[in-house]
């Protein structure tokens, strides 16, 4: 695997593999990598071409700056992974590299209504932070295709939403959720649970499967007895909602469209987020 840090070398790097005709897949990441972010590497993989990751814990986006400090960092076990799963190119800039000019005057990306709710309504200017560096990084690296994971189902929507605004040719591909055994989804969040935090972690996973199951019955009493189970296991729910799959307008009631069930709960200081699809 070849390591860039510096924007000017891999765009070289990368415009020569384009002019040879070599097509270009992207994970970006925030390092502190996991199963389910090399689930995103063997996936591009197997697609064919050359795949390039980034690890860049990216500040704009962190609404909380506790959150930002204890956020994990491991690059050279990460390192060891990415070479592993057969990762071709990893960038690995300084945030002096990213926003050599600051983030101030940088323009942000509109993403409108899936900024006011979930995620965005919880955690102001996260998303104008994620449109931004996603927007900067796709502008250096110019994969024909970006792998996310369904984990961040709001991210997902609002990237594919600037891929639009900025009538951009890469295409993006959902990866589906990789979970431990117990069903939480892998988060490099997860590394900061304790070890009774994290025995009582999966009740998340166990409350969207109930959501799920229950398809067809009152949504609110549904929701009552996940808020009511997350409590009791000690966490602090932030949302438990229904949403149209589609466009994410928060629904109240089970429909008969493609709906996802999201949940966003803390653990003591450590907020985790999930979701499901009702297909
Ligand atoms: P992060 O490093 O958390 O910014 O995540 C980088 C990418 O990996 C994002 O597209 C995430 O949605 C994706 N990702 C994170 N956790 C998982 C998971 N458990 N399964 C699949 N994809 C994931």
């Amino acid at each position: 695997m070849v390591i860039f840090k510096k924007v000017i070398d891999i765009q070289s790097f990368i415009s020569d593999l384009k002019a040879r005709g070599e097509v270009i897949s992207f994970i970006p990441t925030m390092g502190a990598l996991h199963k389910g972010h090399i689930f995103l590497v063997e996936n591009a993989r197997k697609a064919g071409g050359i795949t390039v990751a980034s690890i860049f814990v990216n500040p704009t986006q962190f609404n909380d700056k506790e959150d930002f400090k204890h956020y994990p960092i491991s690059v050279e076990a990460d390192i060891d992974m990415l070479t592993e799963a057969g990762c071709d190119i990893l960038f690995l800039p300084d945030v002096s590299e990213v926003y050599p000019n600051g983030t101030e005057n940088m323009p942000t990306h509109n993403f409108g209504y899936l900024e006011t709710i979930l995620e965005g309504a919880h955690r102001p200017g996260h998303f104008k932070g994620v449109g931004q560096v996603v927007a900067r990084l796709l502008d250096i690296v110019k994969p024909d295709r970006l792998y996310m994971g369904q984990k961040d189902y709001q991210q997902c929507m609002v990237i594919k939403d600037l891929l639009r605004q900025t009538n951009s040719t890469t295409q993006m591909v959902v990866s589906p959720t990789v979970r431990e055994d117990d069903g939480l989804a892998m988060s490099s969040r997860n590394r900061r649970l304790n070890e009774l935090q994290r025995e009582v972690a999966g009740v998340i996973y166990q409350c969207l499967v109930s959501i799920v199951a229950k398809k067809g019955s009152d949504f609110a009493v549904v929701k009552k007895e996940c808020e009511d189970i997350l409590k009791a296991k000690g966490f602090d729910p932030e949302y438990i909602e229904l949403a149209d799959a589609d466009t994410l307008q928060l629904n109240n009631s089970y429909t008969n469209g493609r709906q996802v069930a999201l949940i966003a709960a803390k653990l003591g200081s450590i907020r985790l987020i999930d979701n499901m699809l009702i297909e």
